[in-house]
């Protein structure tokens, strides 16, 4: 299946092609046309899956549909941390660029005075935690009256933070002939009470958990200095098992710099970022299917396009500072059940991804002790570590996890929060919604266009 047989608004498949994607995930697939017409739908699928997709596309096309001159808050998505908060709302500003639609964001242990401003202005589509939101309806701030489209994300993430009650308050004042999208990782008894209280006449769509796919990949850490990374990087790609590696790089430069310094070692090497022109992606994407090249530097959003077999290695230059990303990028390996490895190289400054990438995925990642790149960076005293074998780094390294269902989820700290609070999900230069909440017409600039989103 792909994008265009799912029933998306131009303007939608646009963005999504242009976010990278290529085609859809089985969450996606089996969700959105079903979303579209608006029947209920219960997911059962983890974070990685594409979930957030899922049911920010539905949510913007049918807000989109139902939208007029004003504004009114036509979908509600609770998720429970305000750093799935924030991405969801990355997301709409992603995957809405080309709309005139209006969403913000709204969670907890920030100030409430930019984010009632902006709900006094006006929104489409609001992401917001529980406890926030509560308060704000409290406080007369948000009404849920109009509400046409309700999304639970990470329903029993929910339960285990202790937040039922506060979505259970939500939900009784939500308009009862509304559309209700739920999703949840795991469905224990209580989330399947919790669904059946909420939706109508729903679809069941169910998809594997991620770390089903990521459970045959082997997974190592490398632990190095930064300015060593390149050089451990030629020394692992000197062995013939690295027969086709996927080298994820955080930015564009820094992936042209890596590919550079791999040439020169004499690898067979292409950078695909999204700077390159699309000629040039599409070569690199060509050569590395043929065999041709053997070594492709990514950056995320470059690499989402890559659908190759047999990727024998993912290596992570530098480990992303969000958990999840990991977990997609590591499923670029061990597709179709296959092994592959996964190899991260990480210095001092990463060690807390690291912690985060082992709370997730509730594995710890095997430490190679023994290679010619150990850092020299806060390296123990040689009588610390008289043999050099480096063993003595996991000490320095991350403290163990706590897996989910645990509570670490509540323990987990910002990866990064917003970079703006609210957004709009608008492309069109200079149509901004004014104050009053009236969309302008083309040519009007508003204040408010400082709280543009990305
Ligand atoms: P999620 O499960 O929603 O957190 O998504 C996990 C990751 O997958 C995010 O980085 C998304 O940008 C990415 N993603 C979502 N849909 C697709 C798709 N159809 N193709 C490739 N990547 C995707």
């Amino acid at each position: 299946m792909e994008f265009k047989d799912l029933g998306l608004l131009p303007e939608l498949e646009r963005a999504v092609l242009e976010a990278g994607y290529t085609v859809p995930t089985p969450i996606q697939a089996a969700t959105i046309p079903v979303a579209l017409t608006g029947q209920d739908v219960i997911g059962c699928a983890q974070t990685g899956t594409g979930k957030t997709a899922a049911f920010c596309l539905p949510a913007l096309a049918r807000a989109y549909a139902a939208s007029g001159k004003e504004a009114f808050l036509h979908t509600l998505i609770l998720t429970p941390t305000r750093e799935l908060a924030a991405q969801i709302n990355e997301s709409l500003a992603t995957y809405g660029k080309h709309l005139d639609l209006w969403h913000a964001v709204i969670f907890g242990g920030v100030s409430d005075k930019p984010q009632i401003a902006e709900l006094k202005r006006g929104v489409d589509i609001l992401v917001a935690t529980p406890g926030r939101l509560l308060d704000l309806m409290q406080r007369g701030v948000v009404r849920l009256d109009k509400v046409q489209m309700f999304v639970l994300d990470e329903a029993d993430r929910m339960l285990d933070m202790g937040f039922i009650h506060d979505v259970k308050k939500i939900t009784k004042v939500l308009p009862q002939n509304r559309q209700t999208l739920f999703f949840s990782a795991t469905m224990p008894t209580a989330i399947r009470k919790l669904a059946s209280s909420l939706v109508k006449d729903a679809k069941m769509v169910a998809v594997d958990p991620v770390s089903s796919t990521i459970e045959v990949v082997e997974q190592n850490v490398y632990f190095t200095d930064k300015d060593r990374k390149r050089d451990l990087l030629v020394h692992l790609l000197d062995n013939a098992d690295f027969s086709r590696v996927v080298v994820f790089t955080r930015t564009k430069h820094g992936s042209d710099r890596v590919a550079r310094h791999l040439e020169k070692a004499g690898k067979k090497v292409a950078a695909i970022h999204g700077n390159k022109a699309q000629n040039a992606r599409t070569r690199a994407l060509d050569g590395f299917k043929s065999g041709e090249i053997k070594v492709l530097v990514a950056t995320d959003i470059a690499a989402r396009g890559i659908d190759v077999d047999d990727i024998s290695h993912v290596v992570n230059f530098e480990l992303p500072n969000v958990p999840e990303t990991y977990v997609h990028r590591i499923g670029r390996t061990g597709r179709a059940g296959k092994g592959g490895t996964a190899i991260s190289l990480c210095d001092s400054e990463e060690r807390s991804f690291l912690v985060g990438i082992e709370r997730l995925t509730g594995k710890r990642l095997t430490v190679v002790e023994e290679h010619p790149f150990l850092p020299t960076v806060g390296r123990p005293a040689a009588s610390a570590n008289p043999n050099g074998s480096g063993a003595a780094y996991r000490d320095h390294g991350p403290k163990p996890f706590a897996g989910r269902g645990s509570g670490s989820g509540s323990g987990r700290k910002p990866e990064r929060g917003p970079s703006r609070f609210g957004g709009r999900a608008a492309a069109p230069a200079g149509s901004q919604r004014s104050a009053s909440g009236q969309r302008p017409r083309n040519g009007e600039r508003s204040a408010s266009s400082a709280q543009r989103s990305r």
